[in-house]
């Protein structure tokens, strides 16, 4: 990709009413626009990024056997009505149609999803199933200032498992619990697995926190182990003996990015959605489901990894893998032969498999492309300019570290496969 043809802009100044570094950091560097609070654009960039968590969480879904489906977010209000969740979530966009008809914007599915598998799950057969859909939610949240970490419309992957018994659902929700850390670790976050209040029918559900200071969450973490508890449920109070191994609990804030519940017979009982048994027996299937929020991960990355000058992209999230600067003098044919080289080695790392994005801006000065490089926070920067020309040469620097090297042309590639 061109730079000189990217769709952005970066900016100094943002306006006062944006609080959060996130969304600060994000606006700042092109990734997203405000449209309004709580509501983004995705621009390229963050768009890439955004793209990258999914595809992460795609690949770990479909591993645990997750079908990919996807379902309206505008919805009708009689299955709201038949949970009685219409009244009860606060959060849920009520819209009024022609004809006075109702309806709510999706802000969770079980009410969509659970008569759908009603006309496919006949018989112990069908079970178990799973399926997912990547998709807008819409929650009309009363505190909207955290920029990308609490959207009223933001990304949300939602999975839900379907059992013929609660053993089957336990081992599935284990299998998921797991695929979950996978998902974290790969976007370069570290989440802690706590037990939090699992609605009507559970005693927990499991949340995946990322501990930090803008986190709107407050957990009791073990020290030791890995146990943990969200306050709003938990007995405890900083320096109380963990239940698990005796160690410390440990107080702090932290971002829920990742939430998992056994839903059991709640929702198949709302709309009986059920199957015959080998016995020829009808019973009521038992559910679960998973939820990770993918503009959440791409705000709470943000939140975690960055330095004054912005963001720190984790390798496998990040918009490119490579930053090439060219740096452009008064001469012209000197500029020719930069620009050639730079598109050729643009060109060849493209062909090795790494994405690339140029600066092949001419008439910007090597300090705004400094700094513009820095807020994009891509892994790696390459800059070839008259000086490392001069030396066959190319300079490479680590956006995390602080030390430029030379590295010669042709050994580039493999010095980056490394
Ligand atoms: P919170 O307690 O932060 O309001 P929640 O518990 O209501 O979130 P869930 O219904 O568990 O959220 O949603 C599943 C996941 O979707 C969350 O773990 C989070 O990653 C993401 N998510 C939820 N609400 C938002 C939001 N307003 N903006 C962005 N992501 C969200
Ligand atoms: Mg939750």
């Amino acid at each position: 990709m061109l730079q000189s043809k990217l769709f952005y802009k970066t900016s100094k100044d943002i306006s006062l009413e944006e609080k959060s570094v996130n969304a600060q950091l994000l606006i700042r560097a092109g990734f997203v626009d405000k449209l309004m609070a709580g509501v983004y654009t995705f621009l390229p960039l963050g768009l890439r990024v955004l793209e990258k968590i999914k595809k992460i969480i795609r690949e770990e879904m479909n591993a645990i056997g997750g079908q990919e489906i996807l379902m309206p977010a505008l919805t009708p209000k009689e299955n709201w009505t038949t949970t009685g969740r219409w009244d009860s979530i606060d959060v849920l966009f009520k819209l009024k149609g022609s004809g006075g008809k109702e309806y709510a914007l999706g802000s969770t599915h079980e009410e969509i999803v659970t008569p759908l598998a009603k006309k496919i799950i006949n018989s112990y057969k069908d079970l178990p199933l799973a399926v997912y859909q990547i998709q807008d939610k819409f929650r009309d949240e009363p505190r909207a200032k955290s920029g990308l970490l609490r959207g009223r419309e933001f990304s949300m992957k939602d999975l839900y498992s379907f059992h013929a018994d609660l053993a089957d659902l336990d081992q599935y929700y284990e299998k998921a619990k797991e695929a979950y850390l996978k998902i974290f670790k790969r976007c370069g976050i570290e989440a802690i697995v706590v037990e939090a209040s699992g609605g009507t029918f559970s005693k927990y559900s499991h949340e995946f926190q990322v501990l930090t200071e803008s986190g709107e969450d407050i957990i009791f973490y073990c020290e030791k182990c890995s146990y943990a508890q969200n306050k709003e449920i938990a007995g405890y109070k900083a320096g109380d003996k963990c239940p698990k191994c005796g160690g410390k609990m440990l107080e702090g804030k932290a971002i829920e990015v990742g939430n998992i519940f056994k839903l059991k017979n709640k929702f198949s009982e709302a709309f009986d959605l059920n199957f015959l048994d080998k016995d020829g027996k009808k019973n009521l299937v038992m559910m679960g489901c998973y939820g990770i929020g993918p503009s959440r991960i791409l705000g709470t990355v943000a939140e975690i990894s960055h330095d004054e000058n912005g963001i720190i992209w984790p390798v496998e999230i990040a918009p490119f893998d490579v930053h090439l600067l060219a740096l452009f003098g008064k001469d012209s044919k000197v500029n020719e032969k930069i620009n050639k080289e730079s598109s050729r080695l643009q060109e060849s790392l493209q062909k090795a498999g790494f994405e690339v994005l140029y600066d092949d801006r001419e008439s910007v000065s090597a300090g705004v492309k400094f700094g513009e490089s820095d807020l994009f926070g891509i892994p790696t920067r390459l800059v070839i300019s008259e000086k490392t020309l001069a030396k066959d040469s190319v300079e490479l620097k680590i956006r995390a570290g602080n030390e430029a090297e030379l590295v010669k042309l042709n050994k580039i590639e493999k010095e980056l496969g490394k």
